[in-house]
């Protein structure tokens, strides 16, 4: 600007003089006076401006400009810019508590860091579940109006929810910028807040998402950035410059193939819009990238820097970024880089487990100096306590050593600091502040640390844990005929973390072991653990040899098929002392502390005794209308039958599958579960409570895959077959060759149906024998391998590694089923040829056919799997066997029949009467007797009243 000047000792000449050279110089075009300035010098200007003509207005107009008090505007050669992140509830903890404390004080304090910390724009989010987000807004916006010195900068109003943004917007003077609006419910919504926006004057971001969901390939990205653009621009009126897109920064290296363009994807859709939608701006939330690697700062640091740094060449303009968590570019040692640069730009197959691998080294000698290490300063048994409640095992060799000299006994270090810190896991996990993950990694350092001791203690003449004085002694078991141990290994482990003593004796163990080994060992509490229904009636049978023998300890059960109407109608009628059931791990503690302790076991077992029997009674007065099976059998689905001819018939069996594969097709909502952190992935991440204990957990699944994959350490095997088969009645016969070599039995609903509904046996979904040819397809999948790594873990002290790879191989057993059924319906059977659909469909079954499981709710009676073993030779192509309790091994396995029919699903055999049980057991050819035990939790009548065939 020039300098300003008066007309007091200029004449019109001399100041229309430099006038001209300014308009020449294009520097202004409009000119005027100020004191001194005489009707002469207006005409001498004029006359002069007359001459030029109007100055094309300048780019600077477009120029992308925001404010708060003072203005931000963004040139094509302005810098980077930060957007302040820190006051967001959902990305800061501290905010989130300080906001939910009422401490707006405190609050305004973590806005004006980042001010100082160099954010020219700050970002102020709401969104928790327990805060009126509306009220939180309004009032933080207007306590920050009233500091100048946060004021002065742009405001982003980010929420998901639209009151809440506009809310925020009434709030707000200058010209701020919504976070965010996507077309994810369709361009009605859009339009009508884009209008909005558009009238409080601020600019807007647009998030990659439309009515399919989030956008995570490069051409859906650009595609609904051009979609977006061209409504806001066209219908809406929007200038461009008031656009930001926002493509989706996604975390990359996750261990999921899809995710590994996800970084390259950014920076190419960033470029894109940067040339197809000019003047628009691109922004993103750079955390997300890295968080694979939560609580490793420098990698995450470098990852942040070198992100950037692409992401910035190719085009973006500003960003959500923790200026604390940025290293600099140049500052990236080389290797680091160059394993960070390979995971981001997607340059080689392996980058993910070459920077997971390099990561950890990175974590172990370069933990950023005051954070991580600060907990390095405290005295040495503040670190073991430290160590032990944050699932640390790096350091604790030499901090024992450290700690030895300064007690008289080793068992001291264990009794002391140690107990102190798992004291402290049973509180916190007991409080719901912890969760199970983090418990059994806890666990793991004690364990550790124990075994370290150990030959120490021997020295001692002291021996182990033995040694200690455990809160009491518990025996657990799975047990006879069921192989099925993850609930149970993880109950042991939390218990154990809460000083008892776990006496396990692993699965299929047989009433009289449990027995013999609780008198021996003297236990306090017998646990018993089972997943298949076979194993309800095995716990009624030790329950009733307890009572025979005289036993008077208390019995837990538990497992996925157990129930409290289980517990208390089948087992706590045969045996005379308590008998709990204990819902998940986090129960057992609270369970057994009551159980074993003098106080609280008296009115604690009163209580139980009269919950259960009042379940008792509620059970037996649910009245359960049946109908006969003539009438069921009546009422069956009508359906009509076009079956499709296979692609193949017989018997195939499949080895060493890729498990690359499987990976793709996992259901990770069930592995959190299995974890005790419910909640549906992906999700589950996004929860602020066990949203970041699942993403550590989500690494450290797909870090052990990675391992599990690259060293072929699990085989996956499978056997499948199509045959001509048809129904026959509620039967449903396999023919080869127009032989009959098998028959599959079902069972049919005979609960009493509302009017237009019907009552189902798997045998309808096969075209009667009277009709056409029809045909059913069976298979089993395992993975092997899990139990012999688990063992290796166990003995390495790493109950956590042991529980997750058997929960791993779980997840890749589910997989597979899913996969086969998947090339079933496109190539073997080939009824689906055509289908295309995403994992997460296919989950929720979208597609045509089931695969129903014996044991499962269609067919409840698990002998079937013999006849699948015997028609298949299962045993011989897969190495999978059954135990006398028709329990599959290796525990991480999946079988059942295929049915195509496109009204085929899945239903459930509820209640059955006598008459249908004698009735399937002369089909089979079995007793009644052990029909009824094999049906047990199916029967709607008490088979020992009844005189038995
Ligand atoms: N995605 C899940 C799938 C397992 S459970 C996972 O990874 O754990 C779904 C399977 O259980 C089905 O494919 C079927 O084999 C069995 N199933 C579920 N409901 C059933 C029912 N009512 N009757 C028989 N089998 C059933």
């Amino acid at each position: 600007m020039p300098n300003a000047f008066g007309g007091y000792d200029e004449t019109p000449q001399s100041m229309v003089k430099v006038m001209e050279e300014w308009c020449n110089n294009g520097w202004v075009n409009i000119v005027g006076g100020c004191c001194g300035t005489t009707p002469e010098h207006i005409e001498a200007f004029v006359a002069m401006a007359e001459r030029f003509e109007p100055r094309v207005p300048s780019l600077g107009r477009d120029v992308p400009r925001f404010s708060g008090l003072e203005p931000l505007l963004i040139r094509p050669n302005s810098n980077f810019v930060n957007v302040g992140e820190r006051t967001n509830v959902t990305g800061s903890r501290k905010f989130a508590k300080l906001i939910k404390e009422d401490n707006y004080e405190a609050a305004l304090t973590v806005a004006r860091q980042q001010v100082e910390g160099g954010a020219q724009m700050i970002d102020v989010n709401m969104d928790e579940g327990m805060l009126d987000g509306e009220a939180a807004m309004v009032k933080f916006l207007n306590l920050m109006a009233s500091e100048p010195d946060i004021a002065r900068l742009p405001v982003m109003v980010d929420s998901s929810k639209w009151s809440v943004i506009e809310a925020g917007l009434k709030c707000l003077q200058g010209k701020s910028v919504v976070n965010s609006i996507s077309l994810k419910e369709g361009e009605a919504v859009f339009k009508h807040q884009a209008k909005l926006i558009r009238r409080y004057g601020a600019a807007v971001v647009v998030m990659a998402f439309d009515e399919e969901g989030q956008a995570t390939r490069f051409e859906r990205r650009t595609q609904i950035a051009q979609r977006a653009y061209n409504i806001l621009v066209d219908d809406i009126g929007f200038k461009s410059q008031d656009i930001i897109f926002d493509p989706n920064i996604l975390t990359v290296a996750t261990g999921i193939e899809e995710h590994n363009s996800y970084a390259v994807d950014f920076i190419k859709a960033t470029q894109w819009i940067k040339k197809h939608l000019p003047g628009t701006l691109v922004s993103g939330g750079v955390s997300n990238i890295s968080f694979s690697f939560r609580g490793n700062d420098p990698v995450r640091e470098a990852m942040h820097s070198a992100f950037l740094y692409h992401a910035i060449k190719a085009g973006m303009d500003m960003g959500i970024v923790n200026a604390g968590m940025l290293e600099v570019y140049e500052d990236i040692p080389k290797d680091l880089l160059e394993h960070v640069e390979d995971v981001l730009l997607n340059r080689r197959a392996n980058a993910t487990e070459r920077l997971v691998s390099f990561a950890e080294n990175v974590k172990a000698k370069d933990k950023s100096p005051e954070k991580l290490l600060a907990w390095r300063e405290q005295a040495v048994d503040e670190r073991l306590k430290y160590a032990l409640v944050k699932g640390i095992t790096d350091y604790l060799e030499e901090d024992l050593e450290e700690a030895r000299p300064n007690y008289d006994k080793t068992l001291s270090i264990i009794e002391g600091p140690l107990m102190a810190g798992m004291n402290v896991v049973g509180d916190l996990f007991g409080e719901g502040k912890m969760f199970l993950p983090q418990v059994v990694k806890s666990a793991r350092v004690m364990k550790k640390a124990v075994a370290y001791l150990l030959p120490y203690l021997e020295a001692e003449k002291v021996l182990g844990e033995g040694a200690r004085k455990s809160a009491g002694k518990i025996l657990m078991a799975t047990v006879k005929g069921d192989v099925h141990d993850i609930g149970k290994n993880i109950v042991g482990v939390v218990l154990a973390c809460n000083n008892y003593e776990i006496i396990d004796l692993g699965v299929m163990v047989s009433s009289d072991k449990i027995l013999a080994e609780a008198i021996a060992q003297k236990v306090d509490i017998i646990g018993l653990s089972g997943l298949i229904t076979p194993s309800l009636d095995e716990m009624v049978h030790v329950a009733r040899e307890m009572n025979r023998q005289g036993f008077h300890l208390p019995l837990l059960i538990g497992g996925a098929t157990t129930s409290k109407a289980h517990t208390a109608v089948k087992i706590s009628p045969a045996y005379h002392g308590d008998t709990v059931h204990v819902l998940d791990a986090s129960r057992s503690v609270e369970v057994v502390s009551k159980l074993l302790s003098n106080e609280h076991r008296p009115s604690y077992s009163k209580a139980i005794k009269e919950e259960y029997a009042l379940v008792r009674e509620r059970y037996q007065s649910y009245d359960r209308k049946l109908i006969s099976l003539a009438e069921a059998r009546e009422n069956r689905p009508q359906l009509s039958f076009n079956p499709s001819t296979p692609a193949q018939l017989g018997v195939y069996s499949l080895d060493h599958y890729d498990l690359k594969i499987l990976r793709e097709r996992i259901d990770w909502t069930p592995f959190f579960i299995a974890w005790e952190l419910s909640g549906r992935y992906p999700n589950i991440f996004d929860d602020p409570h066990k949203g970041e204990e699942a993403k550590k957990l989500f690494q450290d699944a797909n870090a052990m895959l990675d391992k599990l994959i690259e060293q072929q350490s699990l085989r996956a095997r499978a056997v499948y077959g199509i045959f001509e088969a048809n129904s026959q009645g509620d039967d449903i016969e396999v023919y080869r060759q127009a032989k009959q070599v098998a028959t599959f039995y079902s069972l049919r609903q005979q609960s009493e149906k509302r009017s237009g509904q019907a009552n189902y046996a798997l045998a309808d979904f096969i075209a009667p024998k009277s009709s056409v040819q029809d045909y059913l397809g069976a298979f089993a999948v395992s993975i092997h391998g899990a139990e012999a790594l688990a063992k290796a873990y166990e003995a390495d002290h790493d109950d956590y590694n042991a529980i997750m790879v058997k929960v791993l191989a779980d997840r890749l057993a589910e997989a597979f089923a899913e996969h086969l059924h998947e090339r079933l319906r496109k190539e073997f059977w080939g009824y689906a040829k055509d289908e295309n659909f995403s994992n997460e469909d296919i989950i929720r079954e979208h597609y045509q056919g089931i695969r129903p499981a014996p044991g499962y709710p269609s067919q409840p009676d698990h002998t079937e799997k013999a006849t699948i073993w015997q028609l298949l030779e299962v045993e011989k192509h897969t190495g999978m066997v059954l135990s006398e309790h028709y329990a599959m091994s290796p525990a991480a396995s999946v079988s059942g029949l295929y049915f195509a029919h496109p009204e085929s699903k899945y239903f459930a055999i509820q209640k059955l009467n006598r008459e249908q049980v004698l009735d399937y057991a002369k089909r089979k050819g079995m007793s009644l007797a052990e029909t009824e035990r094999w049906l047990a939790p199916y029967l709607a009548y008490e088979p020992s009243e009844l005189p038995s065939e």
